[in-house]
């Protein structure tokens, strides 16, 4: 098989539901922008992946992945995969853009072998519970609604993106805690909003309120602060979501004792490619890797992997918004259609796109 043609369109909608993150992080834009990524091989099968960004992805697709593509067989994943960073070597992907080849060419492979991509990947299981995972809501009231409403709909797992205010938030983790009882998973997410002091100081908070785990509190960058917080803390310290480096770096973590759970995920861990090497550097060590973030591409992960154990979907608004695929008993069930789950209308997007090439 050859890949004979790379596309790429760029759309632009008004954001459906507008939503914050903590204090210091940016809202939701007014539109959101997108770039599909689509891939055509002279077998007749077409590979898609979608790259969250705009003129960006248009640029790196146009410039540096499509000539490395062109004429190559899909189904040699790995040699491309290797291409990629290579390509990164020169120019410093945004790591959001590391797995957009990857995506599509796994889709391209699952398509062929007319499987959903996760029976490929490792088929471990054929639904996965989904956790609530909450935007940033104004008080400590609207947060215990949306908890209540989240509950109703079926959740058994919620968690939480405060304020980035570690006495605030610590007091909002507490009282979620007696509002909902011992019996729901609760979670919390900094958002590498927090210092060193901060960070341990809302830790000891979350680990008096037997929270599940305690996620990126700081930036990825320093090793030595989350072998700190380690070492200070019993609750499960789950990190290494947003650092660069895929399992090169996650492995440093490990070997350092910073982390007790990774996060994996297609978006920033080079694709379904990167993210099972993750997920199975982490399984050697008996830690889990908990796939971060939404869509198709990580539904298909959540499914293939062992050691990880919620799909993490996006609660937005109030009332709540819930994404379709999760069903009234908070599970996502395995897709049954070949490929990875996207169905574009290959018409309808050339006419919305607002560039292409
Ligand atoms: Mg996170």
């Amino acid at each position: 098989m050859k890949i004979i043609a790379v596309h790429a369109y760029t759309v632009r909608n008004k954001t459906a539901v507008p939503y914050v993150w903590r204090k210091g992080l940016l809202a939701s834009d007014e539109f959101t922008e997108q770039t599909w990524l689509r891939i055509v091989t002279d077998a007749g099968i077409e590979g898609w992946s979608c790259a969250v960004r705009g003129a960006i992805a248009l640029d790196l697709i146009e410039r540096r992945l499509k000539p490395m593509l062109l004429g190559k067989n899909p189904l040699q994943k790995e040699l491309l995969w290797h291409e990629v960073w290579e390509l990164d070597r020169i120019e410093e992907f945004p790591i959001y853009m590391m797995g957009v080849v990857d995506a599509a060419l796994w889709d391209i492979t699952a398509k062929a072998a007319n499987l959903p991509v996760y029976q490929l990947l490792g088929g471990y299981r054929d639904s996965i519970e989904a956790y609530a995972s909450t935007v940033t809501y104004a008080t400590t009231e609207e947060f215990l609604d949306v908890a209540d409403q989240c509950l109703a709909r079926g959740f058994k797992a919620i968690k939480l993106h405060a304020w980035g205010d570690a006495r605030k938030d610590a007091a909002l983790c507490q009282t979620l805690r007696k509002h909902v009882g011992p019996d729901i998973a609760l979670m919390y997410d900094g958002s590498a909003g927090f210092d060193p002091y901060e960070t341990l100081y809302l830790g000891r908070a979350l680990e008096e309120a037997d929270y599940l785990w305690y996620e990126e509190p700081m930036r990825e960058f320093s090793i030595n602060a989350y072998k700190r917080l380690c070492d200070q803390l019993d609750i499960p310290v789950l990190a290494a979501e947003t650092s660069d480096g895929c399992h090169y770096n996650v492995a440093d973590f490990i070997a350092q004792g910073a982390v007790d759970m990774v996060r994996t995920s297609w978006f920033y861990k080079g694709g379904l490619t990167g993210a099972l090497r993750v997920a199975h550097l982490a399984d050697s060590f008996q830690l889990s890797a908990e796939v971060h973030g939404m869509g198709v591409e990580n539904i298909q992960l959540c499914l293939a992997i062992k050691n990880n154990h919620y799909y993490e979907t996006l609660i937005k608004g109030n009332p709540i918004h819930v994404e379709p695929c999760v069903g009234p008993d908070a599970l996502v069930r395995a897709p049954a259609a070949p490929g990875i789950g996207h169905d574009v209308d290959l018409k309808a997007l050339e006419k919305v796109a607002v560039a292409k090439q």
